[in-house]
């Protein structure tokens, strides 16, 4: 059911009389719900968190999955400063079961004394949970595909066999004092009883955050992994944090498998359009140029003339952008 300040209601307002009208209600437009979607205007919809997310930073563990980037430890030390500086909540990096340098660089990273959060991203394995916790990350981020799909030529596990094998791991890395995620991989795909009633198991022993990615209601936090193939990574974000998600992924540039996921400067663009005293008091949106030039240049990429906010033809001569030096 639709809250009262539900702004995809039908709303519509009249500026000769300063009145809106609400369906059939007149209401003084200073005690009108908001638009949304209006510039920098905050959104007063109880559920929705567009004032109050956090970044979940992948390019260390998603990007790394991208066709060019193959990241040197010292590369990655390097890329871990600067999305610190800049201000992201968490950095995830990759598998450190997925090499043995891989291992050392989750090491190295965690001992760097960061604010961001450092977390790491295994498969539902008690054997990589293990290694996992032992590197010292502040989190970890499990994941084990549900769809029909991932289950007959993934992993070959029924939903029970999921659940059991979940419980047990989460159980042991909250034994260990740190904090962890839960994901379902593919589950846009997956028959949506299966991915509740795994949410709902999980949630009962005290996961942090439960991850939907799209790879292919609980009362914890939700984080969401959207990939672009569509273009809609952005449009997709924003949804996912009107609709109550909590913690969105991204990645410099959106760099990631195959078209890649929500580009951290795309998103912030988005989302300082809605909430800029939120973003700019929590990020140095200044930096975002640095950042993105620091991973292309480690991926091998160039950064397309029509970037968002730092691509070259993204402002014209007589406007300028306090995003960068343009
Ligand atoms: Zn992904």
């Amino acid at each position: 059911m639709r809250s009262s300040l539900d702004p995809h209601r039908n709303f519509r307002t009249d500026p000769s009389t300063k009145k809106a009208q609400d369906g059939n209600r007149i209401i003084e437009r200073s005690s009108a719900p908001r638009n949304p979607y209006a510039h920098n205007i905050p959104v007063t919809d109880f559920l929705s968190n567009v004032s109050r997310f956090q970044i979940i930073d992948s390019t260390l563990r998603e990007g790394e999955q991208f066709a060019n980037a193959f990241f040197s430890t010292e590369k990655k030390i390097e890329i871990a400063r600067a999305l610190d500086d800049f201000g992201v909540d968490y950095i995830e990096l990759t598998n450190p079961c997925a090499s043995e340098q891989s291992r050392k660089d989750c090491e190295v990273i965690a001992k760097l004394g960061l604010q961001a959060k450092i977390l790491t991203h295994i498969r539902c394995h008690m054997e990589d949970a293990k290694i996992a916790v032992d590197t010292g990350v502040d989190g970890v981020n499990v994941v084990i595909g549900a769809s029909p799909h991932l289950r007959e030529h993934s992993h070959g596990k029924d939903i029970a066999h999921i659940k059991e094998t979940a419980i047990q791991v989460i159980k042991y890395i909250k034994s260990r004092g740190i904090e962890v995620r839960f994901s379902t991989e593919d589950s846009f795909r997956s028959d949506l009883v299966d991915v509740l009633s795994i949410y709902s198991a999980v949630e009962q022993i005290g996961v942090n955050r439960v991850g939907i990615a799209d790879t292919g209601i609980v009362g914890c936090d939700i984080e969401m992994h959207l990939h672009d193939d569509s273009g809609c990574a952005i449009a997709n974000a924003y949804c996912a944090l009107e609709a109550g998600a909590t913690h969105i992924d991204t990645s410099v540039l959106g760099i990631g498998e195959r078209n890649g996921i929500t580009p951290l400067g795309g998103f912030l663009a988005r989302m300082t359009s809605v909430d800029a005293a939120y973003c700019k008091g929590k990020y140095k949106l200044e930096k975002l140029q640095d950042i993105e030039g620091l991973v292309s240049e480690a991926a091998g990429i160039s950064i397309p003339f029509n970037n968002y906010i730092t691509g070259f033809c993204a402002f014209p001569r007589q406007y300028s952008c306090k995003w960068c030096n343009q």
